[in-house]
């Protein structure tokens, strides 16, 4: 019996919705960037929220985080640079740093708190933050692509908070023409764009602005995520180069990576639209 403890609850106005969780908050602080909550959940594991939404959970994080890294590292030729912007609780450098071809993988994370909590509560998301392909950079990540050296990176992982507050920039065209001009000849960015049933429009206008900055084509494609409104999310592939995206599926690089979730099977699914995704992307 738990009747004692009580629930976290991430209520969605705009969409009339809410996601709860049975759970305690251990620990709560506010950075010079936003609040942070830890909670120990009943049934998830450790959750850490975010301005009251969920980031990261013990149980599901699997899904996001492979999701958000192998479909498009396998989608890239040659992928040996990549630098993922957000991503602080260090999941998807994990996840990108399983990849023998990737030789360096540095996170541009705004808030250092945010990779100290992980540290603590999701020790093993950081694992591989001692690798020394790995640099984490504590900074911006709009100014970090600013100040990128033109055609140094492969592929850009943009893994980060909803479009608001310090993660506002990371969803334009300004941002996406930084990008462009950092990325390789082969470059391409993916980038979380929320849930296809709540959020269709937003996902829309990125892949307009994606285009309007000078990406040749944009690719939707999506996966389960428990704790995100909706329990259906979705990541944005831009490239540079037009052409078929590259599938690099052997079945012996796949096994290494020992993913949860992703596979050659899970890989195809997730670029299967829904028709009505498809009619509104045009796809
Ligand atoms: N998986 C999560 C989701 O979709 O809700 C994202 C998790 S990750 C913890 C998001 C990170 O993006 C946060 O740690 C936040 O500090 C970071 N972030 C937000 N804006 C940023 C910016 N402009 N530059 C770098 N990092 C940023």
């Amino acid at each position: 019996m738990t009747l004692d403890r009580s629930w976290f609850t991430e209520p969605m106005e705009s969409t009339g919705t809410a996601f709860s969780l049975k759970a305690e908050k251990v620990h709560e602080e506010q950075t010079p960037y936003q609040k942070i909550e830890i909670f120990k959940t009943e049934t998830f594991g450790w959750l850490m929220t975010i301005d009251g939404c969920t980031m990261v959970s013990t149980r599901d994080n699997f899904l996001y985080h492979e999701m958000m890294s192998h479909p498009a590292l396998n989608s890239h030729p040659n992928p040996k640079n990549v630098v993922i912007v957000g991503g602080g609780d260090c999941g998807t450098l994990r996840e990108v740093l399983r990849h023998p071809e990737v030789a360096s993988a540095t996170q541009v994370e705004i808030d250092e708190r945010v990779t100290r909590l992980a540290e603590q509560y999701f020790p093993e998301l950081c694992e591989k933050n001692a690798d020394p392909r790995a640099t984490l950079f504590f900074g911006d990540g709009i100014q970090w692509m600013k100040d990128a050296k033109p055609g140094s990176i492969d592929l850009i992982i943009i893994d980060s908070t909803d479009p608001v507050g310090p993660a506002e920039g990371l969803f334009g065209k300004k941002f996406y023409l930084d990008c462009i001009k950092a990325l390789g000849p082969d470059g391409m960015l993916v980038q979380q764009s929320e849930s296809p049933l709540l959020h269709l429009g937003l996902i829309k206008e990125m892949h307009q602005a994606m285009r309007e900055a000078g990406f040749v084509q944009t690719h939707l494609l999506h996966f389960p995520q428990v704790i995100y409104p909706s329990g259906w999310w979705s990541a944005s592939i831009a490239c540079k180069k037009a052409g078929p995206l590259a599938s690099r599926l052997d079945e012996a690089a796949i096994a290494a990576l020992d993913a949860q979730f992703y596979n050659a099977d899970t890989h195809r699914a997730a670029f299967a639209l829904p028709t009505y995704v498809r009619k509104a992307l045009g796809a």
